[in-house]
């Protein structure tokens, strides 16, 4: 595990101590940083002081100035308003930065892959660092995904860490300098965080700086906001661009059109293969996931068959268009993890004859942006806070019914689709947040696992 010595000596606040502000103090510690830590939760600040670690009330009269704020990627930055500790920071010029600031000060060796996008980060990333790692290339996941950065391995020059980054870790990193960096897609979602959508995405352009010669630039060139990124990079010309693409083709770069995925980089010139029937790639969505990988894994040097063993071999994330069982005909579906209509629509355009459990706490235009897919709908099984806007949207398109609790929306939905005949599908793709009836959108769909489960015996 990685120590920081970089700080060494130097007093570092530490505020927020989710899994990694809490990994980020310890290491800074174990650097012999002066480190003193403070959460609003007061089971986080016991963690923290039964590791070993100072506690101090930065809001209150306990901030002192420090040589650096390491702030998690939860606390407001800029909007809608700066926190309490980031004023006081930015009065006394303190630097604010995150643990990927951190992790990058520190790592000795190996290439740094950075992946961002609003949605498909993740499978991405988890794709990438499958094909490496089952090709036993030396390799590390984290970041927004799994393990904290902090905590990650020290990996030798051949190696590869995989960084998943939402915008927030980005606007964080001042020092962020990928030797591939992705960049997926740019949709309207965190704005209350950025401001605009100018904002957000100059944010997640921010992948791309300090990039060299040697660097690769991965932009999906079907986005608008992606695109224009790809003409900014190609006029600068600091490093190399290779566009991924699942709508047309392209003379350079990776593009998959009905589920044949066409090699066109320099490397794999022409090569090919069909990804149409690997049931974790479903959806044009992964096949974009799919090219991005595969255009880094080619850029850290992989060859056909090793791709298309990584490829074949990958199981696909939980609560991601998860399969969680199949009975007479009927395909039980968990896409919990489609907290907005966009990444709902991934699963509609997926699947026919749905028999669809959605709602939660709804984000900006609800549903409304789903309408050319009530067609595949059978029925809406309508949750949460969000049960009462969503009928009102499907009125008179969609059967709907609304339900006390996701338990209710599982019975009459697995009991019509079973009525149905013939193939169906019931597909939790809430297209909204679960806050209002779980403490995440992990707990939701593992909710939904237990209560199919159940309903199998
Ligand atoms: P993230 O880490 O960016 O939140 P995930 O890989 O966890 O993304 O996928 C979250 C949801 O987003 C998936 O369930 C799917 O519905 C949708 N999704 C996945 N990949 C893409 C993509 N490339 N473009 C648009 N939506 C996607």
């Amino acid at each position: 595990m990685m120590k920081s010595h970089a700080y060494e000596n130097k007093d570092i606040a530490v505020f927020g101590l989710g899994k990694s502000g809490l990994a980020t103090a310890r290491r800074l510690q174990e650097g012999h940083a002066r480190v003193s830590v403070w959460d609003d939760n007061e089971d986080r600040r016991q963690s923290a002081s039964d590791a070993g670690l100072t506690i101090r009330d930065f809001q209150g009269s306990g901030w002192k100035g420090s040589d650096a704020l390491v702030l998690s990627p939860g606390v407001p930055l800029t909007h809608p308003e700066p926190h309490q500790v980031v004023k006081r920071a930015q009065e006394e010029k303190t630097p604010i930065v995150g643990d990927v600031e951190i992790f990058l000060n520190e790592v000795p060796a190996g290439r740094i892959v950075g992946i961002t996008g609003t949605n498909g980060k993740s499978t991405t990333s988890a794709l990438i660092h499958h094909i490496l790692e089952v090709n036993d290339r030396e390799t590390a996941l984290g970041g927004n995904i799994g393990t904290p950065v902090m905590d990650l391995p020290e990996l030798s020059d051949e190696g590869a860490y995989i960084l998943e980054l939402s915008s927030y870790q980005l606007d964080l990193t001042p020092s962020w300098q990928a030797d591939i960096a992705v960049i997926l897609n740019v949709t309207p979602d965190h704005l209350d965080r950025h401001g605009d959508m100018s904002g957000y995405a100059a944010v997640k352009e921010r992948i791309f700086q300090k990039q060299t010669a040697d660097g690769v630039a991965v932009v999906n060139s079907d986005d608008v906001y992606c695109q224009e990124m790809a003409e900014r990079l190609l006029k600068g010309g600091a490093q190399k661009v290779l566009p991924i693409s699942t709508e047309r083709p392209l003379k350079t770069g990776i593009y998959v059109l009905d589920g044949l995925l066409q090699d066109q980089t320099e490397t794999g010139l022409g090569w090919s293969i069909d990804i149409s029937d690997i049931i974790s790639l479903r959806g044009r969505h992964n096949w974009q996931n799919a090219a991005a990988a595969v255009a880094v894994v080619r850029s850290l040097g992989l060859g056909n068959d090793e791709i298309e063993k990584g490829l074949r071999t990958f199981g696909g994330l939980a609560h991601r268009m998860e399969q969680v069982a199949f009975r007479d005909g009927v395909r039980f579906i968990n896409d919990s993890k489609a907290t907005n209509a966009e990444a709902a629509e991934k699963a509609l355009a997926s699947f026919d004859h749905i028999f669809w459990i959605c709602g939660g706490i709804a984000k900006a235009g609800g549903i409304e942006s789903l309408a050319s897919y009530f067609p595949k709908v059978e029925t809406a099984f309508l949750i949460g806070e969000a049960a009462d806007s969503f009928a009102k949207t499907l009125e008179g398109k969609v059967t709907f019914r609304k339900c006390a609790n996701l338990a209710e929306a599982v019975y009459l939905a697995s009991e019509a689709a079973g009525k149905h005949g013939g193939e169906a599908v019931v597909l939790l793709s809430p297209a909204a947040a679960s806050f209002d009836q779980f403490a995440s959108f992990e707990a939701r769909g593992d909710a939904f696992r237990g209560l199919v489960q159940e309903g199998g015996e």
